[in-house]
């Protein structure tokens, strides 16, 4: 996701609302081809959903298939999706036999998205984000001789990407908070970010600190957010930005409870 104002690099124009003809299905000559040598960023609910389709914890999807690298964000790291060591280096999760992608309903947010990309203009003088979508090309994808027409909008449905855009835009918000350097001259590495870096990509192991620290019973929340807290992890991670947000920046999102 791109960070930008209103005046766009060179070459770039926004899709608007202008219809676009991409289409991609099983049957175009390209399939899957773009599922390979990838540099492929997941956010933080990605692995969320992936680990759910895995049926594994977030340890073990962190372990198995992500790599933690230096990315745009110097002052915190960034996880990617670790290729297949083969000669086409493949993702992970590409099936044999021209079977497609595994995971198709918890595909990350980049590979919903794409071939759009997404930049989002925080500086809005609405005082709401503002997001425009571009069109890549890629001379492999045959997609875009395909007849089939659509506009953003209807292609942010049939992706179903509203959910993942709306939680990489909380993420975006922390990510921008982590950029500001708000380790209170701990460094990189040090205490309060490896809890952040828990709290973003290690659901399960934010989970068990939560019950041994009884988090959520420090702070005024209603019956429901606790419920929710307890049994989603969409709902955890959503409190654990904000909790993050408390902590590492005093921002008032969580009132505390006396005792
Ligand atoms: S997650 Fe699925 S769609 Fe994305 S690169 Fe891997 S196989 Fe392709
Ligand atoms: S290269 Fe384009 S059309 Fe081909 S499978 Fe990938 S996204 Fe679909």
């Amino acid at each position: 996701m791109k960070q930008l104002t209103k005046s766009f690099p060179e070459g770039m124009t926004p899709l608007g609302k202008s219809a676009f003809n991409f289409r991609c299905h099983p049957g175009v000559s390209c399939f899957t081809q773009c599922c390979r040598k990838l540099e492929l960023f997941l956010y933080p609910y990605d692995i969320i959903r992936l680990k759910k389709a895995l049926a594994i914890s977030s340890e073990e999807f962190l372990n198995t298939y992500a790599g933690v690298v230096a990315g745009s964000n110097l002052l915190f790291p960034s996880v990617i999706l670790r290729m297949r060591d083969n000669e086409e280096c493949t993702c992970p999760f590409l099936g044999e036999g021209g079977a497609g992608c595994t995971v198709y309903h918890d595909r990350p947010s980049a590979c919903r998205t794409y071939p759009l990309e997404r930049a989002v203009d925080r500086t809005s003088r609405s005082g709401r984000p503002d997001e425009y979508y571009f069109m890549t090309n890629h001379d492999y994808c045959h997609g875009h001789q395909e007849a089939q027409s659509q506009t953003v909008s209807d292609w942010l449905r049939d992706q179903r990407l509203l959910d993942y855009n709306a939680m990489d835009d909380l993420w975006a918000e922390m990510d921008t908070m982590f950029a500001a350097n708000p380790w209170r001259g701990e460094g990189a590495a040090g205490p309060r970010q490896q809890m952040a870096f828990m709290v973003c990509y290690n659901i399960d192991g934010f989970r068990r600190l939560v019950h041994e620290q009884d988090l959520l019973g420090q702070f005024k929340l209603s019956r429901s957010e606790v419920t929710a807290c307890e049994s989603d992890d969409e709902a955890l991670l959503k409190f654990g930005f904000k909790w993050l947000q408390l902590m590492l920046d005093d921002r008032p999102t969580l009132k505390p409870r006396r005792r």
